[in-house]
């Protein structure tokens, strides 16, 4: 079977590196599946997981947004932070979604720290959800 290779990287260095059958992200224009041979793009990502298909089995990568580039062989990803679901602590995912909540009902809508515990909110839940699945 034909493979890609995948390349999850952040700031911090690189998260993940294999080679995978196909890897679907969600994509800010909607859900990516990218095979190899994949005609070459780059597209922002939403705070989700990327799932890289790997001998039969699909392992979870939760991403921060970030952008996620195609090229025919190779699909790399680059996040300011990404962890594997194997990787994500859970009470501190839950430490950081009780805050957030904290933050938003204290905080006005048109606030930056609003916009701020918003966004601190979607990456927490993402991780639980996440971390939920392993
Ligand atoms: P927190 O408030 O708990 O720091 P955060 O969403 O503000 O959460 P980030 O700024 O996205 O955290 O990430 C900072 C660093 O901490 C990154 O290296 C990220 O991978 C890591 N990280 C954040 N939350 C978790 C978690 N629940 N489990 C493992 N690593 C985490």
């Amino acid at each position: 079977m034909k493979t890609l290779e995948v390349s999850v990287v952040t700031p911090d260095g690189p998260v993940f590196e294999g080679m995978a059958e196909m890897v679907s992200a969600k994509a800010k224009s909607g859900e990516l599946g990218v095979l190899p041979g994949h005609i070459p793009l780059v597209a922002p990502l939403t705070i989700s997981a990327v799932r890289v298909h790997q001998d039969g089995k699909t392992l979870y990568v939760a991403v921060s947004g970030g952008f996620i580039e195609v090229r025919p062989e190779k699909v790399t990803v680059l996040a300011q932070s990404a962890e594997l679901a194997s990787e994500i602590e859970m009470e501190r995912a839950q430490a950081a979604k009780e805050r957030a909540e904290r933050r938003l009902a204290a905080t006005n809508q048109n606030d930056i720290d609003h916009k701020r515990a918003e966004l601190a909110l979607r990456r927490a839940v993402n991780r639980i959800e996440i971390a939920s699945r392993r």
